[in-house]
């Protein structure tokens, strides 16, 4: 092995955007038979868009004692509007890409404080981050407290009016008029949490997702409001690059923590049968599905771009992170693809086996 030509290869990989963390790597990266791919902001765009607020009308069986009733006792249905000020409220402490959608399309911007831990450091075990709303940030005369996100769950915080004019809500008086408990994720994780998810709620998030779509639940004091409906397409490059990493050998499994619609949906746009698609693995769970895929004989590479992918990418045979992507991920791995470009990934592979053949 010369390591001039180690280097020139290196060097070449620079160029190309593809920063190779040692020599090693290259062998590595020449091994692999398998590329598994993270979904948001890998193959997908990541900048997800709230497409639809849908608030499924009230039904009897909605109606228990946390549904919030006027003066005449009838049940009353917080409208689409409300519900999206209160989830944007909350979503902009957070940096996920539904936040991000959330957020900006009730127009409060993100207003988290940097270093944002999700993104940056983080619990790396996936654990909930906790953070207050800085300065007197009060978007949409909104104020929020108590603010925690739970990786591959959602969000949560109490919200507060900060001044009249904001939907005048349902006068239940007592304590916490002006303050209600506010959560936005998956319906399953709410309802882990002990929140009441109409029927109807799930048969709109199932509606969603049979489209393609990541739908999020909001709910306000305990109970699911409303169904925010995202959409993340996949980036352009990003089915002549699994062909490419096809064509050299490798078979391409993408894996999500978002649902089985969304995940096959953005799997059909770039040609990855549904048989290779995992979903709704939970970010800790990430890295045992790489075991697993080599505990069947396989040599693994992982693309990924977001905190949630850390442990997978070091677990991985091989582990790419997009340089668009958090600083966590590209800690954990052996190769940075600086342009976000997914097709880089297949300039990795042949640029290792050129130089190892050179070397050989
Ligand atoms: P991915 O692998 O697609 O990046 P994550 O593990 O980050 O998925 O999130 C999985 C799911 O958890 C999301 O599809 C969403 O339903 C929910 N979720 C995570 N974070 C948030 C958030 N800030 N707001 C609402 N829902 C969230
Ligand atoms: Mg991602």
């Amino acid at each position: 092995a010369t390591p001039t030509a180690i280097l020139v290869g290196t060097g070449r990989g620079a160029q190309l955007g593809v920063l190779i963390r040692g020599p090693e790597v290259l062998e590595k990266t020449r091994r692999a038979d398998t590329v598994v791919l993270d979904k948001t902001g890998t193959v997908t765009q990541g900048r997800m868009t709230l497409e639809d607020v849908v608030v499924p009308a009230a039904s009897s069986a909605a109606s228990g004692s946390a549904q919030p009733s006027d003066a005449t006792g009838e049940v009353r249905e917080v409208p689409a509007r409300e519900v999206l000020r209160y989830a944007a409220a909350v979503e902009a402490l957070s940096e996920h890409p539904v936040a991000r959608a959330v957020a900006q399309a009730e127009g409060v911007g993100q207003v988290a404080p940097r270093p944002d831990p999700e993104r940056h450091g983080g619990p790396a075990d996936g654990g909930p981050v906790r953070r207050e709303q800085d300065g007197s940030a009060s978007d949409g005369g909104l104020e929020v407290s108590g603010f925690v996100a739970h990786p591959g769950g959602g969000v949560e915080g109490l919200v507060r009016r900060s001044h009249a004019g904001l939907g005048s809500g349902p006068a239940s008086g007592g304590a916490g008029l002006n303050t209600r408990r506010v959560a936005v994720g998956r319906a399953g994780w709410l309802e882990d949490r002990g929140v009441a998810v109409p029927a109807e709620v799930t048969t709109a998030v199932e509606h969603a997702e049979a489209t393609g779509a990541t739908a999020v639940v909001a709910a306000i004091d305990g109970t699911a409001r409303g169904v925010l409906v995202l959409r993340d397409p996949a980036k352009p490059t990003s089915a002549a690059a699994i062909g490419e990493l096809r064509e050299l050998g490798l078979r391409p499994v993408l894996l999500t923590g978002d649902n089985e619609g969304a995940a096959r949906h953005a799997a059909r746009e770039v040609g990855i049968p549904d048989d290779d698609v995992i979903a709704r693995v939970l970010p800790d769970e990430k890295a045992a599905v790489i075991s697993r895929l080599q505990s069947e004989g396989r040599t693994v590479a992982m693309v990924g771009d977001g905190v949630n992918d850390a442990a997978a990418l070091a677990t991985a045979d091989l582990g790419l992170a997009m340089g668009t992507g958090t600083d966590v991920a590209m800690e954990a791995s052996d190769i940075t693809l600086v342009r976000g470009d997914l097709r880089s990934a297949g300039a990795a592979v042949r640029l290792s086996r050129r130089t190892l053949r050179i070397i050989k």
